[in-house]
């Protein structure tokens, strides 16, 4: 199955080159206008969409073809904002970080961005790893590797014993004492340092770790870590080199710090208060609900050892809360991204994400275009991404069925192009 999907891909991206691409769409997503089209063809000419035209347009010259997608719901390639593409939720993963090289890390998150990229989600903000992530990111964009365009925090900020500091849980021979360059940030010269460190090793954007979490080896999955003047010194920093700030945040405190500090992202945002949805409002930050990574840790939690005993009881707490909290932010008119935690559940799932967004209250075709336009919008990529528009990059996938339909058919994209390149197709 594999070396047959591997050629079909071979053949496709032979089939494209020196030729423009009608693209025959039965139905059509207009994310900005949250509207479902009909008939309509999408030209593509290189990695750009050239234009737009009501009806079945059959090309003139016979260089080009017709992609056929009139018995599917064509919509531009998803973004997810939340992922850490070089790990993946396994039994042995805290072993793991003992064991591993970064050549295994490497090879393994080749996998985990070709499976992402063929479930339809042509970008993604990977928000915390090792620096492999910036690696990958270089490889899929110089076409060395098959993957989703990423934009990458690197290694995500945490204080001493916070959520991201790499040593935690470890003997005493092994903590060391991690500095702004590992990301581990006491004090405010620190905090710039880090930045500055993270500039320096590629990353395109910063996460903190705002409060505890659930995943590492600490005591509380909610506790602010950082203090205002830090994430003050952390989100001012980060505008001298164009990066936002996003903050993975459960608990109410530390995510009122985090807003008023000045990031543009709220991860989780699990325990969130009516006050803080307030001041999400105010200060325009937008929450990423993560609701697939929340039940999946809370599933998880109920097999003995799939967790080390610390993790055990912040996972069945925090969990199933988030699709809760997500669903109230929604009906208060808090601003809404689609991201998905992926990594702490399988890769290539992320779009079971749109029907527990449906299931908490909000309309598919809004879903849809959080997943787009809004997060296309969060990473200033609004003139490039998230529309099938004239002047875009080809990013384009399709669906069986209509999504405001059908929700579950996110979870089974059968056709995806990237900047114009087909990479899966069950079109002739
Ligand atoms: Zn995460």
């Amino acid at each position: 199955m594999r070396h047959f999907i591997s050629l079909c891909i071979l053949l496709l991206s032979f089939s494209v080159t020196g030729q423009d691409l009608y693209l025959h769409c039965g139905k059509l997503v207009d994310t900005k206008a949250e509207k479902v089209l009909t008939n309509k063809t999408v030209v593509v000419s290189g990695n750009k969409i050239v234009s737009v035209k009501n009806g079945f347009v059959i090309p003139k010259s016979k260089k080009d073809s017709v992609i056929d997608l009139k018995d599917k719901t064509v919509m531009p390639g998803l973004i997810d904002m939340h992922v850490h593409i070089e790990h993946e939720t396994n039994p042995k993963a805290y072993l793991e970080r003992y064991t591993l090289n970064e050549a295994d890390v490497a090879f393994n998150s080749t996998q985990y961005a070709k499976v992402t990229l063929m479930s339809g989600f042509t970008t993604v903000r990977d928000l915390g790893g090792s620096g492999v992530n910036v690696s990958l990111r270089n490889a899929i964009n110089s076409g060395t590797v098959i993957g989703p365009r990423i934009f990458t925090a690197e290694k995500a900020l945490a204080t001493t014993g916070g959520h991201a500091d790499p040593t935690n849980g470890n003997n005493r021979e092994l903590v060391g004492n991690p500095g702004p360059k590992e990301g581990v940030v006491n004090g405010v010269e620190d905090a710039k340092k880090a930045v500055r460190q993270r500039y320096k090793n590629g990353a395109d954007l910063i996460k903190i770790t705002a409060t505890g979490g659930v995943l590492s080896v600490a005591k509380s999955g909610q506790n602010p870590q950082f203090t205002l003047e830090e994430i003050k010194a952390i989100c001012d920093t980060a505008k001298d080199y164009g990066f936002h700030v996003a903050a993975h945040a459960h608990g109410d405190e530390g995510m009122q710090r985090a807003i008023l500090g000045g990031v543009k992202t709220i991860e989780h945002g699990t325990l969130m208060s009516d006050e803080t949805m307030e001041l999400m409002k105010k200060h325009d930050v937008y929450l990423v609900p993560t609701i697939t990574a929340g039940k999946t840790v809370s599933e998880k939690a109920k097999i003995p050892g799939y967790y080390p005993e610390v993790i055990v009881g912040k996972a069945l707490d925090i969990g199933p809360k988030i699709q809760t909290t997500f669903g109230k932010a929604y009906k208060k008119g808090v601003g809404i991204a689609f991201g998905t935690d992926a990594g702490v559940f399988i890769h290539g799932e992320n779009g079971k994400e749109f029907a527990y967004m449906v299931e908490a209250g909000m309309p598919a075709i809004e879903t849809l275009k959080c997943a787009t336009v809004t997060n296309a919008m969060l990473l200033n990529m609004q003139n490039e991404l998230g529309q099938i528009k004239e002047g875009y990059l080809a990013d384009i996938i399709a669906t069986n069925d209509d999504p405001t339909e059908n929700i579950a058919t996110m979870e089974n994209v059968v056709f995806v192009m990237k900047s114009g390149e087909i990479y899966k197709s069950t079109a002739p």
